[in-house]
């Protein structure tokens, strides 16, 4: 089952995908997270990719996609998969499904998860990351077991640079320009599923398991 995660930055796309990835057995892919590893170790993609998200701006698509079919062409993969953040934009989602076409493959399902922009700026403000394994808390819907610490990792959770108010404005707009096309391009493939991510997280998954289990 291959699947795409669409939906603001702070929607629950990542609380989401990890659900998904536990039980239908599939890899969680971030190109965020895969983005956010590099930096920490201090790789060249790394050094690149900050100067864009530090503004809250997408990393150049040449870059994302190399990333993001190197990742997919691997072994654990061949079953499928949830992918995080990507595409988010429209040339990303055709190069994604050219790579698809020709291996006689396809996208199963864009889940999109719909949240209000009024609802994001508190998303973020409260989210709380884990840069060691992705983790994601948020203080007041889904705290830690203990404050400021990681409950699968035990590493040190922190406020990431990009969800301070001012960058996620910025980065609501580019979602809005390069991101929410996306919906129509899925819509016109017949994959894509709405779900209201304005709920409590475990109904939020109800309802994408009831999507997926169809
Ligand atoms: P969120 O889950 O809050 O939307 P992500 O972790 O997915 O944040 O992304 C953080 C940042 O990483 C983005 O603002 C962008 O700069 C960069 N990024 C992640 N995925 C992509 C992508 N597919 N294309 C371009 N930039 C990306
Ligand atoms: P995205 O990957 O779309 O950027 P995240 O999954 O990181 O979003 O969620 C953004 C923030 O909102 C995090 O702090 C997360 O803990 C919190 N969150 C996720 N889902 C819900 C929900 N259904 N209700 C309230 N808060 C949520
Ligand atoms: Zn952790």
């Amino acid at each position: 089952m291959k699947i795409i995660m669409l939906g603001a930055p702070g929607a629950g796309k990542g609380t989401q995908a990890k659900m998904i990835a536990e039980q239908y057995k599939i890899p969680h892919i971030s190109t965020g997270d895969i983005f956010r590893a590099n930096i920490k170790e201090g790789t060249e993609l790394g050094k690149e990719a900050k100067t864009y998200m530090d503004k809250g701006l997408l990393v150049p698509d040449e870059l994302t996609v190399k990333i993001l079919l190197d990742r997919v062409a691997k072994e654990d993969c061949k079953n499928g998969y949830v992918l995080d953040g990507f595409p988010r934009t429209i040339p990303q989602a055709e190069v994604l499904d050219k790579a698809l076409t020709e291996l006689g493959d396809k996208i199963d399902y864009a889940i999109n998860v719909d949240v209000p922009d009024e609802n994001i700026i508190n998303r973020m403000s409260g989210r709380r990351a884990c840069l060691s394994c992705g983790a994601t808390y948020h203080i007041e819907h889904i705290p830690p077991k203990k404050e400021g610490v990681c409950d699968t990792c035990g590493s040190e959770l922190v406020l990431r640079d990009d969800d301070k108010p001012e960058t996620v404005k910025n980065r609501l707009n580019v979602y809005h320009e390069q991101t929410q096309p996306l919906i129509d391009f899925y819509t016109a493939k017949n994959v894509l599923k709405t779900v209201d991510g304005t709920v409590d997280m475990k109904d939020v998954f109800a309802a994408i398991t009831e999507i997926l289990d169809k």
